[in-house]
C-alpha cells in the first residue's frame, strides 16, 4: 500500500517513544508498503516556542539562553539514546545544531526589533517540525532504512500568507509534492516530512493552524493519491467523547468524513478542523490509530455515512477557552446593515466565529470566537460599530464554553433535541444559546463553564455512548 503516516507530538514525547515509533515505521516499510512519514514537533515544544517567541518580543534576552539551551539538551539527548551508529548520529547533532544555531540568532533578532509579527511568529514556530524530523530521520536511518528528509516548504507545500493558519494552495501544491515525493516513494525509500509547515510563493515560511500536521498529512496524502492517510496518536482513534474528560468514551469503529468534520470543528483534538477535506476529496480514507497500541482497529474515516438506527448520536464534545461577545443597542432594531458589519469586521480580522445568535427584539447580536481573538475582535468592533448611534456597546464574557452533539443519524429523527436539552437541565445547568447546523450532523449549545463537564457526561449517559 501507499501511505501517509503522521506521528502527533504525544507520540514522540520522550526517547524510548521515538524509538518505538521508528520500529512502526520500520515494520510497516518491511513489509513493501511506500511510505511518507509526516511528523509534529515533540510533545509540548511548539508551546514552548511560542512562549520563547513572546518573551523574545518583551526584549527578555535572559530566558532565550536558558530556552535555547533546554531546547538543544532535550534534542541531541533523544538523538544520543536512539541512535546507535556513531556516523549516523554525528551527522544528526550537526544538522540538529545548525538548526537550533538559527532560531537562536532569529530570537536574539526579536528581541532588537521589540515586536513580534505573525510572520517572525511562524518562522519561530516552524522549528520544532524542523528539530523533530531531524530526530526521527537519523532514528530512521539508525535502523536500516533509507530515507530522505524534507524540512519547512522544500516537499512543495505552498501555501496562502495568511501567517498562523495558512492554505494550501492546491494545484501548484499537488504537482510539486508529486514531483519530489514522487519518486522517492517509488524507489523504496522513506520519505520524512515536517508537518505543520508549508511556504508562500515567495518562500517565506508558514503554519497551518494549531495541530496542523494532520493536515499536512492528508495534503500530502491527496496530492500522492495514496491508499490511505493513517493518523498515529495517543489514544484508540476518534472516541465518543474526548476521553480524558469522559473515561468511559469509546472508540468509534467508522465514521464518515463529514461527521468526524463536525467533531474536530468542535473542539475534537484528535484532529485538525480542515484536515478533512483534502483526503474527502479525493476519497481517500483516514485511519486513525494509537501508537501505543499499534495493534487495535483504531477508527476509519470513510466517504459514505454511516447512519445505524442505534446511534443517532456518535460523539460529544466539549471547547473550552471562548469568548462570548455581544453587540448591542437599541438602535440596532430595524437597521438592516449591522449583522453584515458585525461579521465582515470580524471576517477582516480573520477571526474565526463558532456559533452565532440574534435575538428576536434585534436589541443584540451574540456570537462566540475563541478567547485568543478577544482583544482583536473588541477592539475592532469598537472602532467600527461605536459613534454611529446604531450600537451601543460591545461586552464579552469568558466563563463559557459550547458542548457539541454529533451524529449523522440526528438528521430528520425527531426528538433528539428534546433528549439533550432534558438531559442537560436534569443536570441543573444553564442553557445560553443554541444552534443547529442546517446539515443536522450537529447541535451545540453554550454553558456556564462550570458547568460544561456535567453536561457533557450527562450526554454521553443519555445517548449510552458507553455501551
Ligand atoms: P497528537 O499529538 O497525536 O496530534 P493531540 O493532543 O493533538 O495529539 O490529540 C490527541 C488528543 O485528543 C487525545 O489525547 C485526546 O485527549 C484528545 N481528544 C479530544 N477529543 C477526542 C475524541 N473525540 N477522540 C479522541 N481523542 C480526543
Ligand atoms: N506542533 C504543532 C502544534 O503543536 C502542530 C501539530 O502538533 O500538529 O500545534
Ligand atoms: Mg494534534
Amino acid at each position: 500500500m501507499k501511505l501517509v503516516m503522521k506521528f502527533g507530538g504525544t507520540s514522540i514525547g520522550e526517547s524510548s517513544r521515538i524509538r518505538h515509533v521508528a520500529s512502526i515505521i520500520r515494520d510497516h516499510a518491511r513489509k513493501g508498503n511506500k511510505i511518507v512519514v509526516v511528523i509534529s514537533a515533540m510533545s509540548g515544544v511548539t508551546d514552548e516556542l511560542i512562549e520563547a517567541a513572546e518573551k523574545a518580543s518583551i526584549r527578555d534576552r535572559g530566558s532565550i539562553e536558558a530556552f535555547v539551551k533546554s531546547l538543544a539538551g532535550k534534542h541531541n539527548k533523544a538523538c544520543q539514546d536512539v541512535i546507535k551508529n556513531g556516523e549516523i548520529l554525528e551527522q544528526t547533532l550537526r544538522s540538529l545544531n545548525e538548526q537550533i544555531a538559527e532560531l537562536e540568532k532569529i530570537l536574539v533578532g526579536i528581541t532588537y526589533l521589540g515586536e513580534l509579527t505573525p510572520r517572525s511568529r511562524d518562522y519561530v514556530l516552524s522549528f520544532g517540525e524542523k528539530l523533530s524530523a531531524i530526530v526521527m530521520s537519523g532514528a530512521l536511518k539508525d535502523l536500516g532504512l533509507r530515507t530522505e528528509s524534507f524540512i519547512g516548504g522544500q516537499c512543495g507545500i505552498v501555501t496562502d500568507d495568511c501567517f498562523g493558519e495558512a492554505k494550501p494552495l492546491m494545484n501548484i501544491t499537488r504537482q510539486q509534492v508529486k514531483e519530489k515525493l514522487e519518486p522517492i516513494v517509488e524507489a523504496g525509500e522513506v520519505a520524512v516530512v515536517t508537518g505543520f509547515i508549508g511556504t508562500t510563493q515567495d518562500g517565506l515560511t508558514t503554519t497551518l493552524g494549531r495541530g496542523g500536521s494532520d493536515y499536512t498529512a492528508t495534503i500530502l496524502g491527496a496530492a500522492l493519491q495514496v491508499d490511505e492517510v493513517w493518523i498515529w496518536t495517543d489514544v484508540d482513534g476518534l472516541m465518543t467523547a474526548d476521553p480524558k474528560v469522559e473515561p468511559s468514551a469509546k472508540t468509534i469503529p467508522v465514521i464518515s468524513f463529514s461527521e468526524a468534520m463536525e467533531m474536530a470543528y468542535f473542539g475534537a483534538k484528535a484532529m485538525h478542523p480542515r484536515a478533512l477535506e483534502p483526503a474527502s476529496e479525493r476519497g481517500i480514507p483516514i485511519r486513525m490509530k494509537n501508537t501505543f497500541s499499534p495493534d487495535s482497529p483504531g477508527t476509519l474515516i470513510v466517504q459514505e455515512r454511516q447512519v445505524k438506527p442505534e446511534s443517532v448520536v456518535k460523539a460529544v464534545a466539549i471547547i473550552r477557552n471562548l469568548e462570548l461577545i455581544t453587540v448591542s443597542g437599541a438602535g440596532m432594531v430595524g437597521a438592516p446593515d449591522i449583522a453584515a458589519k458585525v461579521f465582515s469586521v470580524l471576517g477582516e480580522k480573520r477571526i474565526n466565529v463558532l456559533m452565532i445568535s440574534q435575538s428576536s427584539s434585534e436589541a443584540n447580536i451574540s456570537f462566540v470566537i475563541p478567547r485568543t481573538s478577544l482583544e482583536k475582535a473588541v477592539n475592532a468592533l469598537e472602532l467600527s460599530l461605536l459613534g454611529n448611534g446604531l450600537v451601543k456597546e460591545v461586552t464579552s464574557e469568558t466563563d463559557i464554553c459550547i458542548i457539541a452533539v454529533v451524529g449523522a443519524g440526528m438528521k430528520g429523527t425527531p426528538g433528539v433535541a428534546a433528549r439533550v436539552f432534558k438531559a442537560v437541565a436534569e443536570q441543573g445547568v444553564n442553557i445560553r444559546m443554541i444552534a443547529q447546523g442546517s446539515s443536522e450532523l450537529n447541535i451545540s449549545f453554550v454553558v456556564e463553564e462550570s458547568g460544561g463537564v456535567k453536561a457533557l457526561r450527562a450526554l454521553h449517559r443519555e445517548f449510552r455512548l458507553d455501551c
